[in-house]
């Protein structure tokens, strides 16, 4: 008789009760007492099933223990030794994936000189000084961009358009042309376009507040947090820090643009790593709904580089944090700390990513001379070019990058039960710190685990304990953009 064994799982207990967080299916799976049994005699050792029957007899019916071994083969927690686990071919992406969302670099020029910027720190990919890039886009380009997103679109009804530096409204005039542009040409095509962008907040003036409110444009903000975190990096070409100049600014963009949601998103070093004292003075002091917290992303001899114990002390952290996040869920309130609940909704819904995120697939950046790259960050650098926004995509360029990309590819991330929601981590990051986007971010594996571990806590603990939390994540939510940084 076959003898059974796990499968690829993670278990986690919330709320008093067990947990499986299974790999292959992404889906979390609630363990009631037989099942439970039969992972931990199977944890032991592998077992055939009547074994498992004579162990667990005097404990549930021979009955019992059938159905759940049955139920359990069926999700694919446990199966039969020998059996290689059934997996999937692997899933390319349809061919011409709509264009989900553009993000249009409207200048590579930022007025302020922060330290690890990747764009103008020391480890820049595009040369936005001497290269032979436009430092603004002209109104053509933004013209020909809005009419490459909406004909890459597909039939997607809505597009996404963000508008992104540099800094974004150092070019105020032409991402205003091209909203008007966008919005005469959707109307045409039947299509509705979702704006946004990401600022530094030093130009904020009331006309341009006026217009973001006006036109409901996602704004999230770029700030690392009170005074003396955000003027260490976050400063002029002088060194000035910009605390004092951006702080009433974005007050006033908060007091006046309600029309949606602003979120602030913070950058941490190993210098800046205060995390609970930067939430609270950016939402209880400056007033944002929301604020997203990304590691810096440097090659690791930079003094700012986050390295072992820093992610350590990131990590601990960011679990004080969600704890505040889960008291304030379980009461139903809101918490601003938008990396749970991203990570909660990925869960609920069961992603399982062949890749890490949308660049290349959904998402692509265009830089200021129209040419369309893997994403912002990468906009502007030859290598990373697939196309132009006269030409269109470069298919052919885009299947190989997606070929050679693919989660299936990466053997260090293979056999990780964090993939699922990791896939290998952010593109840019692993072209920073190893040269190759097709490099798994590996140094923070330990980090990327902890938290997906954390995630699936608060998550099992909230399905015990307030189930209609959840419910805010079966609606499917069409992709926010807005966050892009
Ligand atoms: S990068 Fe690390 S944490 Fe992410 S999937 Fe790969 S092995 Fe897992
Ligand atoms: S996660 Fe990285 S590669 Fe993906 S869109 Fe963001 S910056 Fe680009």
């Amino acid at each position: 008789m076959s003898e059974l064994a796990l499968r690829e799982l993670h278990s986690f207990e919330a709320g008093g009760k067990e947990f499986l967080y299974l790999v292959p299916s992404a889906a979390v799976f609630e363990l009631d007492g037989a099942s439970s049994a039969v992972i931990q005699r199977l944890r032991q050792r592998t077992m055939s099933r009547s074994d498992l029957a004579v162990q667990l007899s005097a404990l549930y019916p021979m009955s019992e223990v059938d159905e759940t071994v049955a139920e359990l083969l069926r999700v694919r927690a446990i199966g039969e030794l020998g059996v290689p686990e059934h997996s999937a071919p692997r899933q390319m992406p349809p061919e011409n994936f709509p264009l989900t969302t553009m993000v249009l670099n409207v200048t590579n020029q930022c007025n302020l000189s922060c330290t690890y910027c990747y764009e103008y720190g020391e480890d820049k990919i595009v040369d936005t000084e001497n290269g032979k890039k436009a430092k603004f886009m002209s109104e053509e380009t933004a013209r020909e961009s809005v009419d490459f997103m909406l004909r890459e679109s597909g039939a997607n009804r809505v597009a996404h358009l963000t508008f992104f530096g540099g800094e974004t409204l150092l070019n105020f005039p032409v991402l205003k042309f091209a909203m008007r542009y966008a919005r005469e040409r959707a109307a045409e095509v039947g299509k509705d376009v979702d704006f946004s962008l990401t600022t530094n907040a030093t130009l904020l003036r009331p006309e341009i507040i006026e217009f973001l409110a006006e036109n409901r444009v996602g704004v999230t903000i770029s700030i690392d947090g009170p005074k003396e975190m955000q003027d260490q990096f976050r400063v002029f070409s002088n060194g000035k820090g910009s605390y004092d100049i951006v702080a009433p600014k974005i007050r006033e963009l908060l007091q006046r643009h309600r029309s949606r949601p602003i979120g602030a998103r913070v950058t941490l070093t190993s210098q800046t790593l205060d995390i609970r004292k930067i939430f609270r003075h950016l939402t209880e002091d400056i007033g944002f709904w929301e604020v997203g917290f990304a590691p810096v992303t440097t090659s690791p001899n930079r003094k700012y580089a986050i390295a072992d114990e820093g992610f350590d002390s990131m990590l601990g952290q960011f679990r004080a944090l969600a704890e505040d996040f889960l008291q304030a869920a379980l009461a139903n309130r809101h918490h601003g700390f938008s990396n749970v609940k991203d990570t909660l909704e990925e869960i609920h819904k069961g992603v399982s990513k062949a890749y890490p995120c949308g660049a290349g697939l959904g998402l692509m950046g265009v830089s200021t001379d129209g040419d369309v790259a893997l994403c912002h960050r990468f906009a502007g650098s030859d290598s990373h070019k697939f196309g132009t926004v006269r030409d269109g995509i470069d298919r052919l360029v885009q299947i190989g990058f997606l070929e050679k990309h693919h989660i299936d590819d990466k053997t260090d991330c293979r056999t990780c039960w964090a993939r699922p929601l990791c896939s290998g981590g952010c593109y840019h990051e692993a072209y920073t710190r190893y040269g190759e986007t097709s490099h798994a971010n590996l140094h923070y594996c330990e980090w990327i685990r902890g938290w997906t571990d954390t995630c699936l806590k608060i998550y099992g603990e909230l399905s015990v304990r307030n189930p209609r939390y959840l419910e805010q994540f079966d609606e499917k939510v069409e992709y926010e953009a807005s966050s892009v940084s």
